[in-house]
């Protein structure tokens, strides 16, 4: 876990280690307030957070795959010496970022929407131009960055706003933010490396198209950080185009690589993977660890890779389910407790059927404030499960029973259809005939609306196509 104290790391960088030198891949002299090794090691710390905050694609193959991409545009690129790590996160949501000393990353989300591997290659040579551009490396010892420490784990905070502040502890914090003109160099560069390492960089301009729609889509609402953060994708494209035109090159011939790349994506998980968990109303099951949950109703609830947070409207108590390393024992709640400046008495029970052991404890904080909760761990298989619940004082006098209700609902996962359900993949088709995105829709009927089969093939519902054109589209189950 990171524990940067920003403003006093970076003050003591600017007496340490500042120097002004000519940044290699931008030719701009740049003052660099970090050493490269300090770099390097933020850089690794984040990534143990992150990898295990957001969790990996569990494919080699297509792993493999986008580390060969970008291994390629990092030939052409500045900065050989750094640990450059290319990760395949496995997450819907369309997002691509990087952290200074060379670690990038790229979701399954935006992997499902993007037509051929050029313009893989295009998002992932803007990210490297963040690192060799060292857009990230001063804004790493900013605030918003210390979110990175935030384990799940460690969220008893003694004061209602830190309660509140769990509801929005979003992984968007995560993401550095960089200016518009930091983001204009990371596409001048990811184009240059496109271009160097010999793929058609004429795709580039149509991931900004992409990124327009999939943003009007969202509505403003949910729009990834990662294009939230980022200029206008109209003004993106304008930018790149006027690029490839004054660059006089003939692309043709440059690796687009459709076929292969659809070929790769086949099967690869779309949207969110039910397996991990999934909600129906307040009941949380979860396939995979056979396991469920009724957690308070009509609170907020989100399933997040290490942990499912349930918090109440009025963000005064939370309701947190993680997977324990420690034995469901008193000696456990006890280590909790005194780890949290805690006190309480664990008493051992069981819970539909399954031995765990609990604790009510309470506790005041410098400002006055108090927090009391429970917390429960529970036996189940080979896995301990922490149920962690607490609040305000007014918070959990209003709410503890719901949430005691919910943790004493733990128990093993027996629906039959829940147990057996299986994600949706990315699979593809071949038209048959000349006639729309619409007709082929219809006559490959799929699992997601016609919208979303429209938008991860970049086209309109509209879009005349030839036959056997390859089209993807969405199944529940091994295609
Ligand atoms: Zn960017």
């Amino acid at each position: 876990m990171i524990n940067l104290r920003p403003a006093a790391i970076s003050l003591l960088m600017a007496f340490s280690f500042s120097s002004c030198a000519v940044n290699s891949a931008t030719g701009e002299r740049q003052l660099i307030l970090i050493s490269e090794s300090r770099e390097i090691e933020m850089g690794r710390e984040a990534d143990v957070s992150i990898t295990s905050q957001m969790g990996l694609y569990d494919d080699a193959d297509l792993a493999a795959y986008v580390e060969e991409i970008g291994f390629r545009l990092q030939g052409v690129a500045e900065r050989p010496n750094l640990p450059w790590t290319f990760r395949l996160i496995d997450d819907p949501i369309i997002n691509a970022f990087a952290l200074p000393g060379g670690f990038i990353y790229i979701t399954r989300g935006i992997m499902a929407h993007l037509n051929n591997e050029a313009q893989l290659a295009a998002v992932v040579g803007h990210e490297i131009g963040h690192v060799t551009g060292r857009h990230g490396a001063e804004q790493m010892s900013r605030a918003q960055f210390a979110q990175v420490g935030l384990g799940l784990g460690s969220l008893i905070s003694p004061t209602a706003a830190q309660i509140s502040g769990v509801a929005g502890a979003g992984l968007g914090l995560l993401f550095l933010r960089y200016g518009r003109d930091d983001e204009r160099q990371a596409d001048a560069l990811g184009f240059r490396y496109m271009d160097n390492a010999s793929y058609d960089a004429r795709e580039m301009p149509d991931v900004f198209t992409l990124l327009g729609r999939v943003t009007a889509v969202a509505g403003g609402s949910g729009t990834p950080s990662w294009l939230s953060t980022h200029p206008e994708p109209a003004d993106r494209y304008e930018r790149i185009a006027q690029a490839i035109a004054a660059s006089g090159s003939n692309f043709d011939g440059r690796d687009v690589g459709r076929e292969s790349y659809l070929d790769r994506i086949t099967g690869m998980v779309f949207g969110p993977n039910p397996r991990h968990g999934f909600f129906e109303d307040n009941l949380f099951m979860h396939p995979d660890m056979e396991f469920q949950i009724t957690m308070p109703p009509d609170w907020a609830s989100q399933n997040l890779p290490q942990a499912v947070v349930s918090v109440n409207a009025d963000e005064n108590t939370v309701l947190q389910l993680t997977i324990s390393q420690a034995t469901a024992s008193r000696a456990t709640v006890m280590e909790f407790l005194a780890g949290n400046g805690l006190t309480g008495r664990p008493e051992e029970t069981t819970i539909n059927g399954l031995s765990a052991v609990q604790a009510d404890f309470a506790a005041s904080a410098q400002d006055g404030s108090t927090i009391a909760g429970r917390i429960v761990v529970v036996q189940y298989g080979s896995n301990t499960f922490q149920l962690l619940g607490y609040g305000t004082g007014v918070g959990w006098a209003a709410n503890g029973s719901l949430v005691v209700t919910a943790q004493q609902s733990f128990g093993r996962l027996t629906d039959a259809e829940a147990l057996a359900i299986e994600p949706l993949r990315l699979t593809t088709a071949l038209t048959r005939r000349t006639g729309t995105l619409g007709d082929f829709y219809d006559a490959n009927p799929a699992e997601v609306p016609v919208e979303t089969i429209a938008l991860i093939n970049q086209m309109d519902v509209g879009t005349v196509l030839r036959s056997r054109t390859r089209i993807k589209t969405v199944v529940r189950g091994t295609p």
